[in-house]
């Protein structure tokens, strides 16, 4: 009884602790939504797919675009087959967020930009990137 209020009070904190980055993600879910797209709710985590978002990750700067992108709690996919192919590697991402709260994104840009100028690539050399491929492939997450 006593370890359910403890989970349930852990998971309220790590919720609130990367609402910044998932009201920013439920945002753009809310834009796809305006704009042909989807949302369905797997777990803790809600996921958009469609419309502009499809357009958006379609145009970030990695080798052909992304599939999906993590921001807090909320998940953009492409489409739905992309949202369940890219599950277990997201949910990585999500669990960082979980542990970086708001400093989630200024410490894998800072990541980025630092293997950059050192001259290794920004997003498999990312240490964020690193734990999540890692880790979708052992299925622990
Ligand atoms: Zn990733």
């Amino acid at each position: 009884m006593v370890s359910r209020f403890i989970r349930a009070v852990r998971l309220g904190l790590v919720v609130l602790w990367a609402s910044p980055w998932t009201l920013l993600g439920i945002l753009v879910g809310l834009i796809g939504g305006a704009t042909g797209g989807r949302m369905q709710r797997v777990g803790r985590v809600l996921e958009f797919h469609g419309g502009a978002i499809s357009w958006l990750l379609s145009r970030v700067p990695i080798a052909g675009g992304a599939s999906a992108m993590t921001l807090g709690h909320s998940v953009l996919g492409r489409t739905v087959a992309d949202l369940d192919r890219t599950r277990a590697h997201e949910l990585v991402h999500v669990a960082q967020y979980e542990r970086w709260g708001l400093f989630f994104i200024p410490a894998y840009l800072g990541c980025s930009a630092w293997l950059w100028l050192r001259g290794k690539d920004p997003y498999w050399d990312n240490p964020f990137e690193r734990e999540a491929y890692a880790r979708e492939e052992d299925g622990c997450n």
